[in-house]
């Protein structure tokens, strides 16, 4: 037997949400969207040319890039797309994040961040999140070798005004710091301006959250064209054809549609509030979530087992069970009919 054991890439990988696949389930552990996307991305998806698929897609996604750009009013030198935020997000770590110092990111968050690190042999540190789960701007006025966090928090939902955002990357010129907005549609203020005034800012979003698509895998993001360049060089030195042509074509046709996009955002939105307040009538206790997920704990019953009877009855929320939030739910707002449906099972549960 060799040692070939020794020269191992080993990694511990990101644990997805389980997809459970139940015709009577309610799933409500993985943040997608309850609506489907856009009757435009119906449209596209019906003329599709199956023969176009004997050709390599373009490899700048150039439809995709440029309807981006004219959506969000910016050069589509300033757009970068990917499969899904998260390869957005791994190729940001593998351009940005080469100093040796240690990246910054808070202790409750995305649980991608550190996988991504220990793949990349990127040293990090993990700012604890105050008592109430708000992050301090203070925190991130350190050497560091780059900055992310999400904004809304996940899975927190707590939000950091853009004030305290730009006084993060005022105070880091050395370093780049990553605004990942997943959730930024569902009422939070973005930091795209800030790209014009500040050559060290990625913006990330992703359309799997308010534009319901998921399964197409497709994320993007902004930046200084100079910093955008770099992350271009470094996709192109990995795999050029990342993103296919159904892709690209979907993801242009849903951009399209903003008129849908607001609707169905608004609807969510509307939805999450009433979910509150359900929560609260039931003894929950939760912070001002502005995603399309509430992040809440019982004043007595054990968020595990909450968990487990919800599960009993096909219902899937998300329990994580780490230091500081093992006694919490995030709970993903499917549609209105979905949400008084779990309100009922709550209800059952907790005993009100
Ligand atoms: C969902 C999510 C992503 C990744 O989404 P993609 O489906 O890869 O676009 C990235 N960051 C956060 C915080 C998320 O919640």
């Amino acid at each position: 037997m060799g040692n070939w054991e020794n020269n191992i890439r080993k990694v511990i990988p990101y644990t997805p949400g389980e997809q459970p696949d139940q015709p009577d389930m309610i799933k409500l552990n993985t943040n997608e969207n309850p609506y489907p996307p856009s009757p435009m991305v119906d449209k596209a998806m019906r003329e599709l040319d199956p023969d176009t698929m004997r050709l390599y897609p373009d490899p700048t996604a150039g439809e995709l890039v440029n309807a981006i750009a004219g959506y969000y009013n910016v050069k589509p030198e300033q757009v970068f797309v990917g499969v899904g935020s998260d390869d957005v997000l791994a190729m940001a770590f593998l351009t940005y994040f080469n100093s040796g110092k240690p990246i910054l990111f808070p202790d409750i968050t995305y649980s991608f961040y550190d996988v991504w690190a220990d793949t990349f042999r990127i040293p990090y540190r993990q700012i604890p999140l105050k008592e109430d789960f708000s992050i301090d701007p203070e925190d991130y006025k350190t050497e560091n070798g780059g900055i992310i966090f999400p904004n809304p928090n996940a899975p927190t939902g707590e939000t950091v005004p853009v004030e305290a955002i730009e006084d993060i990357v005022r105070s880091n010129p050395d370093v780049v710091v990553i605004i990942d907005e997943a959730y930024v549609d569902f009422g939070t203020e973005s930091a795209l301006p800030l790209i014009e005034k500040y050559d060290n800012l990625l913006v990330v979003q992703t359309f799997s959250k308010s534009r319901s698509m998921a399964g197409m895998r497709v994320g993007f993001c902004f930046g200084n064209e100079k910093l955008i360049s770099f992350l271009s060089d470094v996709k192109y030195s990995f795999n050029s054809y990342t993103m296919n042509r159904t892709s690209i074509k979907m993801g242009a046709a849903a951009i399209k549609d903003d008129a849908y996009f607001r609707k169905t955002c608004r609807q969510i939105i509307e939805t999450r509030e009433w979910t509150k307040k359900e929560l609260a009538k039931l003894g929950f206790v939760f912070g001002d979530s502005k995603a399309n997920f509430v992040f809440a704990k019982h004043s007595s019953a054990a968020a595990s087992e909450i968990f487990a009877e919800l599960r009993k009855k096909h219902i899937y929320v998300r329990y994580f069970n780490k230091p500081r939030i093992d006694n919490y739910l995030r709970i993903t707002i499917g549609t209105q009919e979905e949400m008084m449906r779990l309100m009922e099972a709550l209800r059952e549960i907790v005993g009100t």
